[in-house]
């Protein structure tokens, strides 16, 4: 392997990273990741930590999961491509969408369209969803409805459903027709309420306003994360889930779930919908689906929505979408074995417990750093917490200030996500009760440091 130094230099001339200023690489270079075993990474310095990130909360199995690899390396030996454009398609996809119907059969959902990842999920729900009701002959209906703060990629259609400033700004006009109701943020929102079962009525009666001011049969779907991510590890009130699939269901507005996170046991339930009891209309995947060793996704829908593109017989439901790399059959691959192997390890009751042991590690450190102001999760292996400069004002943390924090935590044990204000903490669902007290104890010494 080339030098550290060398491969800083190289990678501040020629790589430009997501998510970070392609002038900033010299001031700021990225921490290089050569190696990863288990829970742990180690970096081109040696340093290893425990990965509190899980990749980007998508290493569910963790980093040496032996079925994945396998599978994957058997499958480019028997078939490594063929694409599945009309007339052909592969043996291994059709498996895997008959496991996903099993899987998703709790939550209503039966079949599937395969993408290359999140953004690309996302983007074929929100097509199927305008292409639904053309087909059903309500061709008006084509706007839609998300969350402010909440995150469903990059693409102009994911953008455009993105309820951050960051992810948007710089590359409007995005798509018409995409408005934003407030999420159930309790500790900021626009009503300035505090109890989430309260806030979530209000969300839920913006909501109603929302489609009321538009015109229901002018939307087409509303996209929502059953737990925000990377908006910062929120999780609405009980009652919000389950409004939000009345409303819409009411409306004849299809619910789009993005499981994209939440997807393979995340939350401490095998989906994220599932936890909150609610089945949407499609449920968009990718990440774990996979364990993140294979690029892939999936976009599931119900028997309901499928039914009008299989039933149609002018031509309109043909699709006219799709990836060179959807039915990947390697993507496919990769994904039987991660699926086997999280129910075989029934993953989602270690990151309900493990979960819980970092969400009560957080509120513990909020005990003993000022600095934090804010503390969510509880639900599974989704953590954050909030840094603030003064917690009566709820000032936002300096950037520089949540970067020392960030940086001294990795030099004590654990690598965690900085997004914002927040930290984040999204570890593989195997993670022992040991590894996860290893996190706790970087954050200690991270915040104290800062
Ligand atoms: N939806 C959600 C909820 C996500 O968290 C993400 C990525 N973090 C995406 C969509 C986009 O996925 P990708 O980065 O694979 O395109």
């Amino acid at each position: 392997m080339k030098d550290s130094n060398f491969l800083k230099e190289m990678n501040a001339r020629h790589v430009w990273h997501p998510m970070a200023h392609p002038g900033d690489m010299r001031a700021h270079p990225p921490t290089i990741i050569t190696e990863a075993r288990g829970v742990r990474i180690t970096d081109i310095d040696g340093h290893e930590v425990v990965d509190g990130v899980g990749g980007l909360w998508c290493v569910n199995l963790g980093f040496s999961c032996e079925p994945v690899k396998q599978a994957i390396a058997a499958q480019l030996d028997r078939l490594p491509y063929y694409s599945a454009f009309r007339g052909t398609t592969n043996d291994v996809v059709i498996e895997l969408s008959t496991v996903l119907a099993d899987f998703f059969a709790p939550d209503g959902l039966s079949r599937a369209f395969f993408t290359s990842g999140g953004s690309d999920s996302v983007e074929t729900a929100l097509r199927l969803a305008r292409q639904y009701h053309k087909i059903r002959g309500e061709a008006g209906r084509v706007k839609f409805l998300s969350l402010k703060k909440g995150y469903h990629g990059t693409h102009f259609a994911a953008a455009s459903v993105n309820g951050n400033p960051l992810f948007r700004n710089a590359y409007e006009p995005l798509l018409p027709g995409c408005f934003h109701i407030p999420a159930p943020y309790t500790y900021r929102n626009p009503f300035n309420e505090e109890d989430p079962e309260r806030l979530a009525q209000l969300c839920l009666a913006a909501l109603e306003a929302e489609i009321e001011f538009q015109g229901a049969n002018t939307i087409a779907a509303m996209i929502v994360e059953p737990v925000l991510g990377a908006g910062g590890v929120i999780v609405p009130h009980e009652s919000f889930m389950p409004g939000v699939r009345e409303i819409t269901a009411r409306h004849g507005i299809l619910l789009i779930a993005d499981e994209v996170i939440t997807g393979f046991g995340r939350t401490g339930d095998w989906t994220g919908s599932r936890h909150w009891g609610v089945q949407p209309d499609m449920a968009t995947t990718a990440k774990a689906i996979t364990n993140a060793y294979f690029p892939f996704g999936a976009v599931m829908l119900s028997e309901a929505v499928a039914e009008v593109f299989e039933r149609d017989e002018t031509g309109a439901a043909l699709i006219g979408h799709g990836y060179t790399y959807s039915c990947h059959p390697v993507g496919a691959a990769a994904a039987l074995a991660s699926i086997a192997e999280m129910q075989r390890l029934e993953v989602h009751r270690n990151a309900a417990a493990r979960g819980r042991q970092l969400y009560e590690g957080f509120q513990r450190l909020k005990e003993r750093h000022e600095i934090i102001g804010d503390v969510r999760g509880g639900h599974g292996m989704m953590t954050a917490m909030e840094l603030v400069s003064d917690r009566a004002s709820k000032t936002p943390i300096a950037p520089e200030v949540i970067a020392r924090v960030h940086e001294a935590t990795y030099r004590a044990g654990a690598m965690v996500r900085m997004s914002g204000a927040n930290l984040i903490c999204s570890p593989p669902l195997i993670m022992t009760e040991d590894e996860a007290q290893v996190i706790l104890d970087a954050l200690d010494k991270g915040l104290a440091a800062a």
